[in-house]
């Protein structure tokens, strides 16, 4: 069984959740994983992906930014000739734009946002949480290819192997749809890890007055840790943090080995974005806060108090 693991990417960084993807792919039985690059001047990527699979490289001008019409037809044009059975991606903003678009292309068949696959009567199912997590659909998706956005924390990176070949793919420009352009790409440059890749991640909730406060304590906190920042939505309403941060339902997947909520009150949408943590601290004034209900480790305290109190205590000595 073929299976095309579309590549994700960064500024020149490979995002780590494409190792998950690659790791859910060789979990399967009999399978072939196969790895798509595409973007521009993408040669050390294919490099680090090489150990992981063979890899199939678009490597163009046209590519530089992820125009979801173009990278879809490449897509579609690798996984035909390549006669993948299966196309998987990380679950993500840029998978949720382009592999819809691809699956239409095939003529597959769409799952998303999967994490975790059965075997039954040799057919596959597979899982996915609906319902802010609270209900897991089992699907079994008729026709081919199968086309599937993975959580990526529900699947383990492989460790590397020997390096496999790299195919380059020769991008004739206009031979691609041009219907969308990328005009430009406006990203908020920060030392911080993303909450999808962090090993910890520090949330503010709206315990968490203002931005100010905001930096210096949630982001104070995780700078001790070498952690990244995450929110509730209640935040990113009311204008104090940005919505790349938002972790939950409409927000990002965190599933860090450790995740503090702070002054998060612990809504069944935030927690949809967080439970899967290996390890959980709360810390909330209200005793009551349902967040204490998944707290491995729970503090009853003013934040504005104790994390500064933490921070301190977390300080490496001079
Ligand atoms: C369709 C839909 C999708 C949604 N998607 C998301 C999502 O992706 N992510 C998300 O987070 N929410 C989402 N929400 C919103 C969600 O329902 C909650 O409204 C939101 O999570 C609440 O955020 P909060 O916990 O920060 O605020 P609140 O619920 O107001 O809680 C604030 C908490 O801070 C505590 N607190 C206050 N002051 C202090 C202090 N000084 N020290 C310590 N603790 C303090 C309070 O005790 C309280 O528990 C969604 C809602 C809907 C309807």
């Amino acid at each position: 069984m073929r299976i095309l693991v579309v590549a994700e990417h960064d500024q020149g960084a490979l995002k780590g959740v494409t190792l998950s993807a690659v790791g859910f792919a060789r979990a399967l039985k009999d399978a072939e994983p196969e790895i798509l690059l595409m973007g521009h001047q993408v040669g050390s990527l294919a490099e680090q992906l090489r150990r992981y699979g063979p890899v199939w490289v678009a490597d163009h001008e046209a590519l530089r930014l992820a125009a979801a019409d173009r990278y879809a037809e490449i897509i579609r044009r690798v996984a035909a000739e390549r006669q993948a059975s299966m196309v998987v991606a990380a679950a993500s903003t840029f998978s949720k734009d382009i592999l819809p678009r691809a699956a239409a292309l095939l003529d597959g068949t769409m799952g998303t946002d999967v994490v975790g696959v059965q075997e039954e009567n040799g057919q596959l199912l597979f899982l996915r949480p609906v319902n802010a997590g609270s209900v897991v659909a089992t699907v079994a998706l008729m026709g081919e290819p199968k086309v599937l956005t993975l959580r990526a924390s529900a699947f383990k990176s492989p460790e590397p192997g020997e390096p496999q070949e790299v195919h380059p793919i020769a991008v004739d420009p206009t031979s691609l749809p041009n219907l969308i352009e990328v005009v430009r790409r406006d990203s908020k440059t920060s030392s911080r890890p993303d909450v999808t890749e962090a090993r910890v991640v520090v949330s503010g909730g709206r315990g968490v007055k203002n931005a100010e406060d905001f930096e210096r304590i949630i982001g104070g906190l995780a700078d001790v840790l070498h952690g990244g920042v995450g929110c509730s939505r209640a935040l990113v309403d009311a204008g104090v943090t940005s919505n790349d941060l938002q972790v939950g339902q409409t927000g990002k997947i965190a599933a860090p080995d450790v995740y503090f909520a702070v002054g998060i009150s612990g809504a069944v949408q935030h927690l949809a974005g967080m439970k899967d943590s290996k390890v959980v601290v709360v810390i909330n004034k209200d005793p009551d806060a349902p967040a204490f209900e998944v707290a491995d480790y729970g503090l009853v305290a003013d934040l504005y108090q104790a994390v500064p109190e933490l921070i301190q205590k977390l300080q490496p000595s001079p």
